[in-house]
């Protein structure tokens, strides 16, 4: 009902059955056209616009403020709804069809010059980012904007019911809290009346919803808002949205059951069919396959081992490396003679780039082979490789943790390349059994791989690999994976409080310290923890995805820069020094 106290209709609403009808609209002018006699104005509001004609039988005071309008300027109007004559209407708007004759048309808010435009014609460039966060306001009223976060309103509606529906009850959990480690730093926030003592922002309402399964409330969902202090990356904000859940007397089927319904729910919402169940890859194998733990499945290429059938290359840097141990990784490219020298100079160069050790490329062009390595290798050799006439072999050697990424990136890069067609629209799919630990880069000690409340996987956990293999320790770690993004992760948790102290010992954590930081979850084990587990999903990527927009910023009404800044309200600040001494806090530089 958008009919008010002021309005009766939004502008973007009048169609052909309004004809006859008076109305009153309130709105935003986009554009005026004054073409002497008469003059146009495009009216605007979030549903769409409507064009407004004020000719010469108009009241005086009308045509009066008609001409004196200026771009974004809020006006109210009274009018009558009229056909356009046929050769006036516009196919391109939904209301193209009528026009409004006002007979009363107030300026209730008068714009200043915006400093970046909100009309925009064909194919002009929107202006640069910074200028549109920090004129949000009116970077906002875009349509696309606006339609950005329509669906992202529908979309929440949607993963509301549909999890209500499934008896998840919403519980809030608090935004002052105690860190939960997700891999990240937290935002703290001082305490006034606690000096010295911090509260930090949830990293992810995990410990919480854990709990919310110890006290018996079975299925728990949240929008959840989570912090994270990380370095950004251009697909990352600081704050950002989960869809939260955790349930009790489950298994790992029953939580993909539940993140797929909301998964195919959401992308019906935006009017997409998808099918479920989604297939199911171990994490071994998407590394082993695609060299990466979110793999785009919409495409065929995968990489194989070639260890057994490449020899020594003539290669320093190859050769070495095979005499060493190390495997050789490839890609078969169906089509990938149509890559040019300099298509694949530049992955070679990525390869490089990404640490790797580079890429060795053989090109099969009828009787022709040629590349970098095309001398030590014949016609069957090829042949035996998977690599026909018109291909390309793109070989990589070294250790899993250098070529798994190379190969990854140069997979992408060659199916952008040459335009490759996927086999699907949608390639939804569970990654399982990820590792429960990864070695820290740096001191190759054991760090968790998703949180520390994560199960190992039984048969590891009654294998004893735990104490004698921890690397290769198995966890119930699912991630949801689509098109080569990641949805989200969820684990079934750890219930044994035995099994919890172990693994904060074998990530380091004392006995003294684990009990400081999460004694609260440990309690709360012992006091009779059903079996549980969950997921979140990415809230706001999701809505990229389905909006098909080119950032998460375009999805987020209000987001942060790369940089972690607000620059609409310009966070962050200095505090005054009033309210720092409030806060016993001192700030150096
Ligand atoms: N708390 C996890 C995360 O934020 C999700 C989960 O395990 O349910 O990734």
């Amino acid at each position: 009902m958008s009919r008010t106290s002021r309005r009766t209709h939004r502008c973007g609403e009048l169609r052909a059955e309004y004809v006859g009808q008076r109305v009153r609209l309130g709105g935003w002018v986009h554009r005026r056209r004054d073409l002497g006699g008469i003059v146009f104005i495009d009216l605007r509001d979030r549903a769409g616009i409507v064009q407004v004609a004020v000719g010469p039988s108009a009241p005086e005071d009308v045509r009066r403020a008609a001409a004196g309008l200026s771009g974004e300027t809020v006006v109210e109007l009274e009018g009558e709804v009229v056909a356009r004559p046929g050769n006036m209407r516009n196919p391109e708007l939904a209301t193209g069809e009528v026009e409004v004759h006002p007979s009363k048309l107030v300026v209730v808010g008068p714009a200043v010059t915006p400093a970046i435009p909100v009309a925009r014609g064909k194919g002009e460039e929107l202006p640069a980012e910074e200028l549109r966060l920090k004129y949000r306001h009116l970077d906002l009223r875009r349509s696309e904007m606006q339609a950005n976060l329509i669906l992202r309103h529908r979309l929440l509606q949607r993963a509301r019911r549909t999890l209500a529906e499934l008896e998840f009850l919403e519980i809030e959990t608090p935004i002052l809290t105690k860190p939960t480690p997700e891999g990240a730093r937290d935002y703290v926030v001082p305490s006034r009346v606690h000096p010295g003592e911090f509260y930090a922002l949830p990293q992810s309402p995990q410990i919480y919803k854990q709990l919310l399964m110890v006290a018996g409330f079975d299925r728990y969902f949240q929008i959840a808002r989570c912090f994270r202090d990380e370095d950004l990356r251009n697909d990352r904000q600081p704050e950002f949205t989960q869809i939260d859940l955790e349930a009790s007397f489950i298994g790992v089927e029953d939580v993909l059951g539940f993140v797929e319904a909301v998964l195919v729910a959401l992308w019906d919402e935006a009017g997409q069919r998808v099918a479920r169940p989604f297939p199911r890859i171990t994490w071994r194998e998407a590394m082993e396959r695609y060299g990466t733990d979110k793999p785009d499945l919409r495409y065929e290429l995968a990489i194989a081992d070639w260890t057994a059938q490449v020899g020594p290359l003539g290669v320093p840097f190859f050769d070495s490396a095979l005499k060493n141990g190390a495997r050789v990784r490839g890609l078969a490219v169906k089509g990938g003679a149509a890559l040019s020298r300099k298509d694949v100079d530049q992955l070679a160069e990525t390869a490089k780039q990404l640490g790797g050790s580079g890429l060795a490329w053989v090109k099969r062009q009828g009787e022709q082979i040629s590349g970098s390595v095309g001398k030590h290798f014949t016609a069957a050799a090829l042949g035996a490789l998977g690599v026909g006439d018109g291909d390309v072999a793109l070989l990589a050697v070294g250790p899993d943790r250098l070529t798994s990424p190379v190969l990854d990136r140069v997979r992408r890069e060659v199916i952008r390349r040459l335009g490759a067609k996927p086999t699907a629209a949608h390639a939804f799919a569970w990654v399982v059994d990820f590792p429960l630990f990864e070695p820290d880069p740096e001191s190759g000690k054991p760090v968790f791989a998703h949180h520390p409340f994560t199960s190992p996987h039984p048969d590891d956990l009654a294998g004893g690999k735990l104490d004698s293999d921890p690397f290769a320790c198995r966890a119930l770690h699912y991630d949801a994976v689509y098109n080569g993004n990641e949805l989200g992760s969820g684990s079934i948790r750890i219930i044994d409080p035995a099994v919890q102290r172990r693994i904060f010992a074998l990530l380091g954590l004392a006995p003294a310290d684990a009990e400081a930081r999460f004694g609260f979850l440990l309690h709360g084990l012992q006091a009779g923890a059903p079996p549980h587990g969950g997921f979140a999903i990415g809230f706001d990527r999701v809505v990229m995805l389905l909006a098909d927009a080119g950032s998460l910023r375009d999805v987020i009404a209000f987001p942060k820069t790369t940089a972690a800044r607000a620059l609409f309200e310009g966070a962050p600040a200095p505090a005054n020094p009033a309210d720092l001494r409030a806060l016993h806090i001192k700030v150096e530089r």
